[in-house]
């Protein structure tokens, strides 16, 4: 009956948001949020989105009826490009399919959906550790055997290139990879290039399947083309693979749901027919689960995406965003440098994306929420985006004192 499901522990991130919503102080400091916030703490719509949003409220050939199951061809075309590049080999080989999701994590969902169904192994899919706490959830609840990488090293703040590379070796052949394509979260440390290349080595030599997690193209670094080098080197070396892809961050479109998922197949003679088998049972999952896709923040990236004048807009708005991220993190390097706080901050600067791992532990995380008023993940996590200049000297004073505690 029902009175046997027990409550469900609450889910951390929410609970933060809710501890910080409920503390009356004035100096509070939102750290835990996944979302932009200008340099006023507040919300931004991105110009161009204002823009595409008017055009489509003006255009009368537009209505309320469901999209195809796969969603709006314009917009998954555009995606599509976007991550491979418009002159991939593989969009010309008929070898990539994709399908519009419920933003990026409906993406990871079909993914991991359609391998636990087609796989023929019911393989384990190795995750980064630490990696985004859903990636756990969904793919437990699609029903795969969960494995994990080293990633982080507490000692450098940076890779632990070497963890990494070793258990990618003794991971058992074939076996699925989650990599994260740019701005990892929650570390903000992603593999140089040239580890990269090291990477896909290893996965080809032990013909490992590359599921890539893409939350923060153009976001980063500001450069579309660097945020999504991984995803074209893997496909250039001819890896079959998969794109989970969201728009949530880099048009700001979070609560419209705005991603695609992406399956590439390796080249060959067969491949553009093995691609559409494979899109034709992603659309009978598709069906089961939601029907079709929502139709508001796929018209508007759509919008954009395909007019150059707009898109060029867009480009302008993600520097906006990552500019100020970078100027956020250079400032609070160069405080803590000045008050000569304990420890080293390079990782601050060197570290990419909405998240900063600080090396902050636990007590530290919590003397600074009782004390100061700051909120931030207890792994030490913080949202760059939460820093601006009213805060930022605030928040530098307040790491200052908790490392000297
Ligand atoms: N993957 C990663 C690594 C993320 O950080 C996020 C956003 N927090 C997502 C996927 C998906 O988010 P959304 O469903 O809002 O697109």
């Amino acid at each position: 009956t029902a009175a046997n499901v027990a409550a469900a522990p609450e889910d951390p991130l929410f609970g933060l948001m809710k501890a910080y919503r409920e503390d009356p102080s004035d100096k509070k400091v939102d750290l835990g949020i996944g979302a932009y916030r200008d340099n006023n703490a507040k919300p931004w719509i991105l110009p161009v989105v204002k823009k595409a949003d008017d055009a489509i409220h003006n255009d009368p050939s537009l209505n309320h009826e469901y999209l195809s199951i796969g969603g709006l061809a314009d917009f998954t075309s555009a995606a599509q490009k976007l991550i491979v590049g418009a002159d991939s080999p593989a969009i010309r080989e008929k070898r990539i399919c994709s399908l519009q999701t419920i933003s990026g994590t409906g993406a990871v969902h079909l993914g991991g959906l359609f391998l636990s169904k087609f796989h023929p192994q019911k393989p384990s899919i190795y995750l980064s550790n630490p990696t985004w706490a859903n990636h756990k959830q969904i793919f437990t609840n699609v029903g795969l055997k969960l494995a994990d990488y080293p990633y982080f090293s507490p000692t450098t703040k940076g890779l632990d290139f070497d963890g990494m590379l070793q258990a990618l070796q003794a991971a058992p052949t074939g076996s699925v990879i989650l990599l994260h394509a740019c701005a990892h979260n929650p570390t903000g440390v992603d593999p140089t290039q040239d580890q990269w290349k090291q990477i896909a080595s290893v996965m080809r030599e032990h013909n490992h399947f590359p599921f890539f997690d893409t939350a923060y193209q153009g976001f980063a670094s500001g450069d579309l083309v660097r945020d999504s080098w991984a995803i074209r080197y893997f496909v250039e070396q001819g890896f079959e693979l998969c794109v989970a892809q969201s728009f949530a961050k880099n048009f700001g479109l979070y609560g419209e749901r705005t991603g695609a998922f992406h399956f590439v197949s390796a080249p060959g003679a067969d491949a553009s027919v093995a691609n559409a088998n494979i899109a034709s049972q992603l659309a009978i999952l598709q069906r089961s689960e939601i029907s079709n896709p929502p139709a508001y923040g796929a018209r508007i990236a759509s919008k954009v995406l395909n007019d150059p004048a707009l898109f060029a807009q867009w480009e302008e708005d993600l520097r906006t965003m990552s500019g100020r991220i970078q100027e956020m993190r250079r400032g609070l390097r160069e405080r803590l440098i000045a008050k000569g706080t304990p420890g080293n901050w390079d990782h601050i600067t060197s570290q990419i994306g909405m998240f900063s791992f600080t090396g902050l532990n636990e007590k530290q995380v919590m003397t600074l929420r009782s004390k100061w008023h700051v909120y931030m993940t207890k792994n030490g996590r913080i949202s760059m985006a939460g820093l601006n200049t009213n805060n930022i000297d605030y928040f530098a004073e307040a790491i200052d004192s908790v490392v000297r505690e």
